[in-house]
């Protein structure tokens, strides 16, 4: 009995000792061990290639572009889009995920940044080319009903101007933060149309030299004018120098603006949707004929409505 004792406790220390030689002799394999090293997880998602496209490709001061994001499905994968290191809002329309650009009339001809960060750390920088607008100048009259060519008269016309666009400006900075525009912009007037006045001439009145901001349509007073788009009505009152105006806004930061006009067909706060009547033509403020005038503006600036209708319109 005693030897079976001895025989079992030498059985097992042997067995110890065997089992902690194998243990000493394995080896360390902590460092080898097989984990998974970044980029080679078949864990990480396929990533589409991303691009930023431009259309016009060449811009020139005054006039929009589209910025289309190539690679993305929805707007919510963009942490910023820049141009210029200024944010521009971002939208999907027809599953194409855009921004809208208006280059400043005054804007430095040149190239600048456009800058894309996705939420998943990329980042696309794209060159962006302004070029120069030739500018035609014409000289003008004030009409003697309107004072004639008299310092004070185009003291008058200074000073109201500064009001107007003071009060245009406070409305632009109220564009609201969602896309309110569906599809196609259509013209503000049925039938044929008849431009009477580009945009952007500049127009010198003695000391003053004037920027034609919009588009002048030919329309007999009492023509019906049409919301180019869906969007809220941000003002309808009228203005010294534009007469009874109407401006929309379309959210983020696209607004028309309907001037000239004989008769508001809509109050401020009213939802309007693409086509509805909104006003009818006139000739009221600074204006030397029956027309419609039609502005619109891009983060505040000014561009030539042909052009936007052009780039936003039917084809
Ligand atoms: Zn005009």
């Amino acid at each position: 009995m005693k030897t079976l004792l001895w025989l079992t406790i030498a059985v097992l220390l042997f067995a110890a000792y065997f089992a902690l030689s194998q243990r000493k002799s394995q080896p360390n394999t902590e460092s080898e061990s097989p984990t998974k090293k970044t980029g080679e997880s078949n864990n990480v998602p396929v990533v589409e290639p991303v691009s930023i496209s431009v259309s016009p490709a060449t811009l020139i001061q005054g006039e929009p572009a589209r910025i289309t994001i190539n690679g993305v499905a929805s707007s919510s994968a963009i942490a910023s889009l820049t141009l210029d290191d200024k944010p521009l809002p971002i939208f999907t329309d027809e599953s194409k995920v855009s921004a809208l650009v208006g280059i400043d009339f005054h804007k430095k001809s040149g190239s600048y940044p456009i800058a894309l960060t996705l939420h998943d750390g990329r980042t696309i920088e794209e060159k962006f080319e302004v070029e120069q607008r030739a500018v035609a100048t014409t000289t003008f009259d004030i009409p003697a009903q309107l004072g004639g060519n008299t310092k004070e008269a185009e003291h008058r016309l200074t000073s109201t101007l500064a009001q107007d666009t003071a009060i245009i400006n406070a409305v632009l900075a109220t564009t609201g933060p969602e896309k309110l525009w569906n599809g196609q912009f259509r013209l503000p007037l049925d039938g044929s149309i008849t431009v009477t006045d580009v945009y952007g001439y500049k127009r010198q009145t003695g000391g003053v030299s004037l920027s034609h901001q919009g588009t002048d349509f030919r329309a007999s007073e009492g023509t019906s004018v049409y919301a180019i788009n869906s969007g809220k009505v941000a003002f309808a009152d009228t203005l010294r120098n534009y007469g009874y105006t109407v401006i929309i806004d379309h959210g983020l930061g696209l607004m028309t603006l309907y001037m000239h006009l004989s008769e508001n067909k809509v109050k401020k706060g009213d939802l309007v949707e693409k086509g509805d009547l909104v006003a009818l033509s006139g000739n009221t403020g600074y204006s030397l004929g029956p027309h419609l005038h039609l502005s619109v503006r891009i983060n505040g600036f000014s561009i030539d409505p042909i052009k936007f209708l052009e780039l936003m319109g039917p084809e």
